[in-house]
């Protein structure tokens, strides 16, 4: 998608540890209008399929997930992270090790708002490692439901998420692709 390449290009900043920061638009200050492409974007790309739910993790998901849901007509779950299971009730769980903290926690869904009859789609900001996906997916298992695929607003393709993911049959729809970051900038597959 050639209008948020251009974006990354101009407004996104390399990090220690292959972070890119895109806070300006997408992950503090959150560019409503490019959201609004991305879930075209992405109701172009899983057109060919039925979606009953979207599915994304929080914090950094949900704005975008939300709009992308408009293009759906399909509710919004997103899994919370951290919940004691006693105080939580009647979930599904799984485990999420964190690219950013570094450190791994707990992801749960309410078993009311997933069931064996639904589509999902996940979105999310980031794949990286692939670990919040793999643990989004395994909700989606538990459930009983069936899992469409993933649509991702950026995929750093340098590191291994994507092709373990992409192996196991998963459909993942990136919509920028960035194959290596550096001194001398960004480049996009
Ligand atoms: P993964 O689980 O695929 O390793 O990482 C995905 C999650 O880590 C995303 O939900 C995102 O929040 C965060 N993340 C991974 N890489 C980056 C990055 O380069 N920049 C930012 N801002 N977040 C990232």
């Amino acid at each position: 998608m050639q209008i948020l390449k251009d974006r990354i290009k101009k407004d996104g900043k390399i990090r220690e540890g292959n972070v890119l920061k895109v806070d300006s638009f997408l992950n503090h200050q959150m560019d409503i209008a490019l959201f609004a492409q991305i879930g075209q974007e992405l109701k172009r790309r899983f057109a060919d399929e039925t979606i009953t739910k979207i599915l994304t993790i929080e914090a950094s998901g949900i704005g975008i997930a939300c709009i992308v849901a408009q293009y759906f007509e399909v509710p919004v779950v997103f899994a919370k992270k951290n919940k004691t299971k006693n105080i939580a009730g009647d979930v599904y769980t799984s485990s999420v090790e964190s690219y950013t903290h570094g450190r791994s926690y707990d992801i749960m869904v309410s078993k009311e708002f997933l069931s064996a009859d639904d589509n999902v789609l996940i979105i999310d900001d980031f794949l990286a490692n692939g670990s919040a996906l793999l643990g989004l997916a395994a909700l989606v298992e538990h459930a009983g439901a069936r899992l469409v695929g993933a649509g991702i607003v950026i995929e750093k393709g340098f590191q291994p998420g994507g092709q373990m993911l992409r192996e196991k049959g998963l459909r993942i729809e990136s919509l920028a692709i960035v194959d290596a970051m550096g001194p001398d900038g960004i480049v996009f597959r």
